[in-house]
Protein backbone atom coordinates (compact mmCIF):
# COMPACT_ATOMS: atom_id res chain seq x y z
CA UNK A 1 0.00 0.00 0.00
CA UNK A 2 1.32 3.18 -0.71
CA UNK A 3 0.17 6.07 1.65
CA UNK A 4 0.58 9.99 1.80
CA UNK A 5 1.25 11.17 5.36
CA UNK A 6 0.27 14.80 5.54
CA UNK A 7 1.47 15.94 9.13
CA UNK A 8 3.50 18.94 10.44
CA UNK A 9 5.16 17.88 13.90
CA UNK A 10 8.17 15.89 13.04
CA UNK A 11 8.08 13.71 16.31
CA UNK A 12 4.86 12.59 15.20
CA UNK A 13 5.69 12.15 11.44
CA UNK A 14 9.19 10.76 11.65
CA UNK A 15 7.38 7.78 14.01
CA UNK A 16 4.20 7.34 11.78
CA UNK A 17 7.08 7.10 8.58
CA UNK A 18 9.14 4.85 10.70
CA UNK A 19 6.30 2.60 11.86
CA UNK A 20 4.58 2.24 8.04
CA UNK A 21 7.54 1.52 6.17
CA UNK A 22 8.72 -1.37 9.02
CA UNK A 23 5.31 -2.71 8.16
CA UNK A 24 5.51 -3.19 4.57
CA UNK A 25 3.72 0.29 3.53
CA UNK A 26 5.55 2.93 0.87
CA UNK A 27 5.30 6.74 2.19
CA UNK A 28 5.40 9.60 1.15
CA UNK A 29 5.68 12.98 3.67
CA UNK A 30 4.33 16.33 2.89
CA UNK A 31 5.01 18.72 5.97
CA UNK A 32 2.78 21.64 5.15
CA UNK A 33 -0.74 21.88 3.63
CA UNK A 34 0.08 23.48 0.73
CA UNK A 35 2.75 20.26 -0.53
CA UNK A 36 -0.21 17.41 1.40
CA UNK A 37 -2.47 18.73 -1.53
CA UNK A 38 0.31 19.21 -4.36
CA UNK A 39 0.89 15.77 -3.76
CA UNK A 40 -2.55 14.64 -3.02
CA UNK A 41 -3.36 16.01 -6.66
CA UNK A 42 -0.85 14.74 -8.72
CA UNK A 43 0.49 11.27 -7.11
CA UNK A 44 -1.95 8.09 -6.51
CA UNK A 45 -2.74 6.88 -3.45
CA UNK A 46 -3.94 4.33 -1.30
CA UNK A 47 -4.70 6.17 1.41
CA UNK A 48 -4.28 9.70 3.00
CA UNK A 49 -3.41 10.39 6.43
CA UNK A 50 -4.45 13.88 6.94
CA UNK A 51 -3.74 16.01 9.75
CA UNK A 52 -5.98 19.15 10.26
CA UNK A 53 -3.96 22.09 11.93
CA UNK A 54 -0.98 22.33 9.00
CA UNK A 55 0.77 25.54 8.19
CA UNK A 56 0.01 26.63 4.80
CA UNK A 57 -3.56 25.27 4.31
CA UNK A 58 -5.62 22.85 6.76
CA UNK A 59 -6.62 19.66 6.39
CA UNK A 60 -9.95 19.93 6.17
CA UNK A 61 -9.36 22.47 3.08
CA UNK A 62 -7.42 19.95 1.32
CA UNK A 63 -10.10 16.88 1.91
CA UNK A 64 -12.91 19.71 1.05
CA UNK A 65 -10.80 20.41 -2.20
CA UNK A 66 -10.17 16.83 -3.13
CA UNK A 67 -13.65 16.11 -2.74
CA UNK A 68 -15.12 18.15 -4.68
CA UNK A 69 -12.93 17.61 -7.62
CA UNK A 70 -14.51 14.13 -7.15
CA UNK A 71 -11.14 12.28 -5.62
CA UNK A 72 -12.41 9.41 -3.61
CA UNK A 73 -8.99 8.27 -2.13
CA UNK A 74 -9.75 6.93 1.47
CA UNK A 75 -8.63 9.29 3.92
CA UNK A 76 -7.83 8.94 7.45
CA UNK A 77 -8.16 12.51 9.57
CA UNK A 78 -6.06 12.75 12.79
CA UNK A 79 -6.87 15.13 15.36
CA UNK A 80 -5.91 16.32 18.99
CA UNK A 81 -8.02 14.90 21.51
CA UNK A 82 -10.75 17.47 21.83
CA UNK A 83 -11.25 18.89 18.44
CA UNK A 84 -14.86 16.87 18.30
CA UNK A 85 -16.53 19.37 16.44
CA UNK A 86 -13.62 19.25 13.84
CA UNK A 87 -13.55 15.60 13.81
CA UNK A 88 -17.44 15.79 12.85
CA UNK A 89 -16.65 18.18 10.08
CA UNK A 90 -13.83 16.22 8.95
CA UNK A 91 -16.61 13.20 8.67
CA UNK A 92 -18.94 15.10 6.76
CA UNK A 93 -16.42 16.24 4.20
CA UNK A 94 -16.04 13.01 3.22
CA UNK A 95 -12.96 11.35 5.53
CA UNK A 96 -13.56 8.17 5.93
CA UNK A 97 -11.89 7.51 9.25
CA UNK A 98 -10.45 9.52 12.33
CA UNK A 99 -8.02 8.74 14.82
CA UNK A 100 -7.16 11.07 18.07
CA UNK A 101 -3.41 12.06 18.56
CA UNK A 102 -1.73 10.46 19.86
CA UNK A 103 -2.12 7.13 17.96
CA UNK A 104 -0.29 4.06 18.06
CA UNK A 105 1.00 2.76 14.72
CA UNK A 106 -0.82 -0.75 14.76
CA UNK A 107 -3.96 1.02 15.47
CA UNK A 108 -3.15 3.29 12.60
CA UNK A 109 -2.32 -0.24 10.10
CA UNK A 110 -5.94 -1.41 11.37
CA UNK A 111 -7.25 1.34 9.98
CA UNK A 112 -5.52 1.36 6.53
CA UNK A 113 -5.77 -2.04 6.37
CA UNK A 114 -9.53 -2.21 6.82
CA UNK A 115 -9.90 1.13 4.16
CA UNK A 116 -8.09 -1.06 1.75
CA UNK A 117 -9.88 -4.28 2.48
CA UNK A 118 -13.33 -2.46 1.93
CA UNK A 119 -11.71 -0.37 -1.25
CA UNK A 120 -10.13 -3.47 -3.00
CA UNK A 121 -13.34 -5.91 -1.63
CA UNK A 122 -10.45 -8.44 -0.04
CA UNK A 123 -11.17 -11.02 2.54
CA UNK A 124 -11.72 -10.31 6.40
CA UNK A 125 -8.44 -10.97 8.41
CA UNK A 126 -7.61 -13.50 10.89
CA UNK A 127 -4.66 -14.69 12.63
CA UNK A 128 -4.90 -18.34 14.18
CA UNK A 129 -2.11 -20.05 16.37
CA UNK A 130 -3.87 -23.38 17.12
CA UNK A 131 -7.31 -23.05 18.60
CA UNK A 132 -6.26 -18.89 19.50
CA UNK A 133 -8.01 -16.78 16.75
CA UNK A 134 -7.85 -13.38 16.24
CA UNK A 135 -10.36 -11.30 14.06
CA UNK A 136 -8.78 -8.35 13.54
CA UNK A 137 -11.78 -6.88 11.57
CA UNK A 138 -14.19 -7.67 13.92
CA UNK A 139 -11.77 -7.07 17.19
CA UNK A 140 -12.41 -10.50 18.24
CA UNK A 141 -10.48 -13.12 20.18
CA UNK A 142 -11.68 -16.58 20.74
CA UNK A 143 -9.23 -19.33 22.23
CA UNK A 144 -11.97 -22.17 21.13
CA UNK A 145 -15.65 -21.20 21.86
CA UNK A 146 -13.81 -19.42 24.93
CA UNK A 147 -14.47 -15.72 24.19
CA UNK A 148 -11.48 -13.41 25.65
CA UNK A 149 -12.18 -10.23 26.28
CA UNK A 150 -9.47 -7.65 25.22
CA UNK A 151 -8.16 -4.35 26.23
CA UNK A 152 -7.31 -2.80 22.85
CA UNK A 153 -3.67 -2.32 24.07
CA UNK A 154 -3.56 -6.24 24.99
CA UNK A 155 -5.45 -7.23 22.01
CA UNK A 156 -2.50 -4.85 19.48
CA UNK A 157 -0.14 -6.58 21.27
CA UNK A 158 -1.32 -10.22 20.62
CA UNK A 159 -2.22 -9.39 17.04
CA UNK A 160 1.66 -8.03 17.22
CA UNK A 161 2.93 -11.56 18.11
CA UNK A 162 0.83 -13.55 16.56
CA UNK A 163 1.97 -12.05 12.90
CA UNK A 164 4.47 -14.17 12.62
CA UNK A 165 4.54 -16.89 15.22
CA UNK A 166 8.09 -18.49 16.09
CA UNK A 167 9.42 -15.34 15.78
CA UNK A 168 10.95 -13.40 18.74
CA UNK A 169 9.91 -9.76 19.22
CA UNK A 170 11.88 -7.73 22.06
CA UNK A 171 10.70 -5.37 24.36
CA UNK A 172 11.78 -2.67 22.47
CA UNK A 173 10.05 -3.90 19.26
CA UNK A 174 7.26 -4.65 21.29
CA UNK A 175 7.15 -1.19 23.36
CA UNK A 176 7.47 0.71 19.82
CA UNK A 177 4.80 -0.93 18.07
CA UNK A 178 2.06 -1.37 20.65
CA UNK A 179 3.21 2.01 22.74
CA UNK A 180 4.37 3.90 20.37
CA UNK A 181 6.94 7.54 20.79
CA UNK A 182 5.31 8.36 24.31
CA UNK A 183 6.48 5.62 26.56
CA UNK A 184 10.16 5.61 28.47
CA UNK A 185 12.06 2.34 26.86
CA UNK A 186 12.80 1.61 30.76
CA UNK A 187 9.67 0.89 31.77
CA UNK A 188 8.31 -2.46 32.49
CA UNK A 189 4.77 -1.89 30.84
CA UNK A 190 5.23 -4.83 28.40
CA UNK A 191 5.93 -7.30 31.01
CA UNK A 192 3.01 -6.44 33.17
CA UNK A 193 0.60 -6.05 30.25
CA UNK A 194 1.97 -9.50 28.59
CA UNK A 195 1.59 -10.97 32.17
CA UNK A 196 -2.22 -10.05 31.90
CA UNK A 197 -2.85 -11.11 28.53
CA UNK A 198 -1.28 -14.53 29.12
CA UNK A 199 -3.89 -14.76 31.99
CA UNK A 200 -6.44 -14.27 29.74
CA UNK A 201 -5.58 -16.40 26.75
CA UNK A 202 -4.28 -19.20 28.90
CA UNK A 203 -6.49 -20.49 31.56
CA UNK A 204 -6.12 -23.22 33.73
CA UNK A 205 -6.07 -26.56 31.16
CA UNK A 206 -5.12 -24.68 28.18
CA UNK A 207 -1.94 -25.44 26.59
CA UNK A 208 1.19 -22.53 26.97
CA UNK A 209 1.10 -20.27 23.66
CA UNK A 210 3.33 -17.09 24.35
CA UNK A 211 6.68 -18.07 25.25
CA UNK A 212 9.34 -15.53 27.24
CA UNK A 213 12.81 -15.76 25.65
CA UNK A 214 14.81 -15.08 28.51
CA UNK A 215 17.00 -12.24 27.98
CA UNK A 216 15.09 -11.22 24.74
CA UNK A 217 11.73 -11.07 24.51
CA UNK A 218 8.37 -12.59 23.58
CA UNK A 219 7.12 -14.98 20.92
CA UNK A 220 3.88 -16.91 20.42
CA UNK A 221 4.71 -20.79 19.49
CA UNK A 222 5.14 -21.91 16.71
CA UNK A 223 2.42 -24.75 15.88
CA1 LIG B 1 -0.57 19.75 13.09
Amino acid sequence: MKVLLVEDEKRISDFVVKGLKEQGFAVDLANDGNDGYYLATTQSYDAIILDIMLPGRDGLSILKSLRAKGNNVPVIVTTARGELDERLEGLNLGADDYLTKPFFIDELVARLQALHRRSTGSQLSMRQVEDLVLNLSMHEVKRGDREIELTSREFNLLEYLMRSPGRVYTRTQILEHVWGYDFDPNTNIVDVCLQRLRKKVEEEGEGKLIETVRGVGYRIKKV
